[in-house]
């Protein structure tokens, strides 16, 4: 028997990172498994932990300090996890503590979250009961034999483990009631009052049709034909037992209807064959499946996933961002109904709580979910797949700083199954890695049907001089926003700009409204009357006069979504505008909102941000106009080509779904730029090719590896002191091939008070580079005291 754990503890240094000994007293003998928490005592503080290994021997000689208490009764990582969660830190430089908390829902995952045990006094077993708060035991508190008892329901799923943070995520029950025995209710006949005619009513209707089971009391009255306020009293008078039923939330929509798989085309038959034989064979072949918009792609995911399940396996899928792909989430649903759950940040914690604890114990068997559900606690997975594979939101900006495409095929390899990555417009790497045979490319290149894609215009706006009064928008923008609305046909507008003018100016001296906090200027969120800050959130009210020259002539440059929609409802006063952005869709549901009333076509055009350039597939847009192709191509990242090209395509595929056909218009002053002409042409191939030359001459990805080290301080010269000694540092474990770039200060230096310095290590193959980042990892930690933060990105989305 085990005497040891190795628990790696809540204390979130470089040099704690790591398993410690502990010893596992008598009184929990038996109860402590590899992937369960624990408190334990560390220096003079009790802190939280994760069990990670039991071993009979101790690595460390010494007298060692007992765990305290056991905080699970059943591990919440299983050892796949625990294994990935491992190699997860390893690969991104984070904290092994931070990537097992990153795998489980918010409501388990802060600190010194206390679980309960929903049953006081314990349960007999078959039935689960829920005491009130105050009479739940903790786990410590039982006695081993309890312990055990309750394990084994447990796993019967007989009882229910509650964890309680802040009474955020506590099941939600409502009252029922259920039957005594039989011969208590034919006894009851003879107790009952004359006069109860009601429940006189309700034991004669039960004992002609008794139910089983716990029931909602307002289900018991329904079926009998009793008001509730009678079955309220049978129980009251004790002839109908109390009892407590839980309601598990539930994000989906239970009633949707169900849908048929559909017969393929030939391309998609050839495309859902090689993933179905990858999955029945247990290939762990990533496939790359590059299909224009509208090909199909999402009838031949559902197909493999229906062949994993055939094989009694499960299916990992993963989307960008579940509020802005409402229609994919309904299409799984609707072809396999509540075998599905869902993982995403507009659930609450409880929802996902429930979905999370769903999957653990096998109720659910295909997960549809956002970047973190790469990490759900499936089993058995027969295939996993990812849409968009390009979309930057897979990549996490933060520690843990993982790619779910990277965990995915981790786990791919674990479970010997297949990945699929689907995009029209695949990331370079990942192209690039079909073209070495490394991912086996798969295409759909037409649409359903043959539907042609729409054409597009690239209208040069250096040319737009004739307009004056509405410089935003072309002759040719204006004429096609006006027929398509003539013709009761809605139109998609896209500029990726929020807020209502990107600076405010005053046209007397030049002062330009800045953030106090950050070296960048405030955005004009007129309808607030705010300046606001997009990087700290830093807002302050619109000046009538400038602070310097008290002048009024304070004017607005760069237009973001919110003039733009003030401009179109000038220019069509008749047209129905919504508008989708971050600003627009805050609350929950926000998005889904205003998708489901432009689907009901009770606007005639949708104005937006990004957001809208995805998933969406309404049969009745015939027009999408870009008010400005530029707002990425300024920017300075090696990515911002492949970016708006990316983006660029997406939103001329929402053209032109349906029956009648779509254009296309995009305004640009850069119209001979390659991303904008391959886009203009939607022709992915020749794209890649053109900046697959660029990259290499830039020694780029995906021809060289990346790694970005941003060093921060509140002081600059604190910062770019660490900067320098950092590369320094670096530079003699590097090989000749290895190039460094700076330390250079970010383009953007200072941010909430801090400054930001960079430095990039551009490599093929750099064998000691790895051991020499987590090194300096270890050694930053000295700077904690100066307050200098190092940060390691392992191929980081923006540069
Ligand atoms: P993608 O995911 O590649 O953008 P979709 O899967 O959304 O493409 O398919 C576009 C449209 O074609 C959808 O409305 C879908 O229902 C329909 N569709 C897909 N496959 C078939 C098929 N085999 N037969 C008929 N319609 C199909
Ligand atoms: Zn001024
Ligand atoms: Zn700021």
């Amino acid at each position: 028997m085990a005497q040891i754990a190795r628990v790696v503890v809540d204390v979130a240094t470089r040099q704690t990172d790591q398993p410690y000994d502990y010893a596992i007293p008598d009184s929990l003998t038996g109860q402590v498994e590899p992937g369960m928490r624990v408190v334990v005592p560390f220096g003079r503080r009790k802190v939280q932990g994760f069990v990670v290994a039991l071993q009979a021997q101790a690595d460390f000689n010494g007298k060692l300090k007992p765990i305290q208490s056991v905080m699970d009764l059943e591990p919440v990582l299983n050892p796949e996890l625990l294994a990935l969660s491992k190699w997860v830190a390893h690969t991104t430089f984070s904290f092994w503590m931070t990537t097992m908390q990153t795998m489980l829902p918010a409501a388990m995952k802060a600190s010194y979250a206390r679980q309960l045990i929903r049953t006081a006094p314990l349960p007999a077993a078959g039935q689960a009961l829920f005491g009130d708060r105050d009479t739940i035991p903790y786990p410590e508190t039982l006695t081993p034999v309890q312990a055990k008892q309750l394990r084994q329901w447990l796993q019967q799923d007989l009882v229910r483990l509650e964890y309680v943070v802040k009474n955020k995520a506590r099941a939600k029950t409502r009252q029922g009631v259920r039957l005594p025995d039989a011969a208590k209710l034919a006894s009851t006949a003879q107790t009952l009052s004359p006069r109860a005619k009601g429940q006189r009513q309700l034991l004669a209707g039960i004992q002609a049709a008794p139910f089983s089971g716990a029931l909602p009391i307002t289900t018991v009255a329904k079926q009998y034909d009793v008001s509730p306020s009678v079955v309220e009293a049978a129980r009251t008078a004790g002839w109908l037992l109390p009892a407590v039923i839980e309601v598990r939330r539930n994000p989906l929509d239970l009633a949707v209807k169900r849908d048929q798989p559909k017969k393929l085309t030939a391309d998609q038959q050839k495309a859902a064959g090689q993933f179905i034989a990858a999955v029945t064979e247990r290939q762990p072949r990533t496939f790359l499946l590059e299909g224009v918009t509208g090909s199909g792609k999402t009838e031949v995911y559902l197909q493999t996933i229906q062949q994993a399940l055939n094989q009694g396996r499960t299916a990992l899928m993963l989307v960008p961002e579940i509020a802005l792909t409402p229609q994919m989430v309904h299409r799984v649903h609707a072809r396999f109904g509540s075998a599905v759950a869902v993982l995403h940040s507009g659930l609450s914690d409880g929802e996902k709580y429930d979905e999370w604890r769903r999957i653990q114990h096998h109720q659910a068997q295909i997960v549809v979910g956002a970047r973190s559900a790469v990490f759900a606690p499936l089993t058995h997975i027969g295939v996993i797949i990812i849409d968009e594979e390009h979309e930057t939101s897979y990549k996490q900006e933060d520690s843990p700083r993982y790619h779910a495409r990277n965990v995915a095929l981790k786990r791919a390899k674990t479970f010997h199954c297949p990945v699929i990555l689907g995009s029209a417009t695949p990331s370079l790497e990942s192209r690039a890695r079909a073209e070495k045979n490394v991912y086996t490319l798969v295409r759909l290149p037409e649409r359903i049907n043959r539907k042609p894609l729409p054409p597009v215009h690239v209208i040069d706006m250096r040319e737009n001089t004739g307009n004056r009064v509405q410089p935003d928008f072309s002759p040719e923008l204006l004429t096609a926003l006006n027929t398509t609305l003539a013709r009761h046909e809605q139109s998609v507008l896209l500029l990726n700009r929020r807020g209502y003018s990107t600076q405010a100016m005053c046209r007397n001296c030049g002062w330009i409204a800045r953030c106090p906090n950050c070296d960048i200027s405030l955005t004009v969120h007129r309808s607030q009357h705010e300046l606001v800050c997009h990087y700290c959130g830093h807002k302050e009210p619109i000046p009538t006069r400038c602070p310097v020259c008290h002048s009024d002539k304070i004017r607005f440059f760069g237009s973001g979504t919110e003039k733009i929609q003030d401009q179109l409802q000038e220019i069509l006063p008749a047209a129905r505008i919504l508008r989708m952005d971050v600003d627009t869709t805050r609350k929950k549901g926000g998005h889904a909102k205003i998708l489901k009333a432009f689907g009901e076509q009770k606007a005639d055009i949708l104005l937006g941000t990004q957001m809208i350039a995805k998933g969406l597939d309404y049969p009745t847009v015939t027009l999408v106009g870009v008010i400005n192709a530029d707002t990425a191509l300024g920017l300075p990242d090696f990515r911002a080509s492949e970016r708006t090209f990316q983006l660029l395509t997406q939103v001329a595929g929402r053209a032109g779904r349906g029956d009648k056909p779509g254009q296309v218009i995009i305004q640009t002053y850069n119209p001979d730029h390659y991303a904008i002409q391959y886009a203009a042409k939607q022709d992915y191939e020749g794209f890649f090719k053109r900046e697959m030359f660029v990259r290499h001459q830039g020694k780029y990805p995906p021809y060289y590896y990346t790694v970005l080290l941003t060093i921060s301080a509140p002081q600059e010269t604190v910062t770019a002191q660490e900067a320098y000694r950092i590369a320094n540092d670096l530079k003699p474990l590097l090989s000749p091939t290895a190039i460094v770039l700076g330390p250079t200060p970010r383009s953007i230096t200072r941010i909430n008070n801090r400054y930001y310095y960079q430095i990039l290590v551009k490599f093929k193959k750099e064998p000691a580079l790895g051991r020499g980042l987590h090194n300096l990892l270890q050694n930053s930690q000295s700077l904690i005291k100066s307050k200098v933060q190092v940060a390691i990105d392992f191929e980081p989305q923006q540069i």
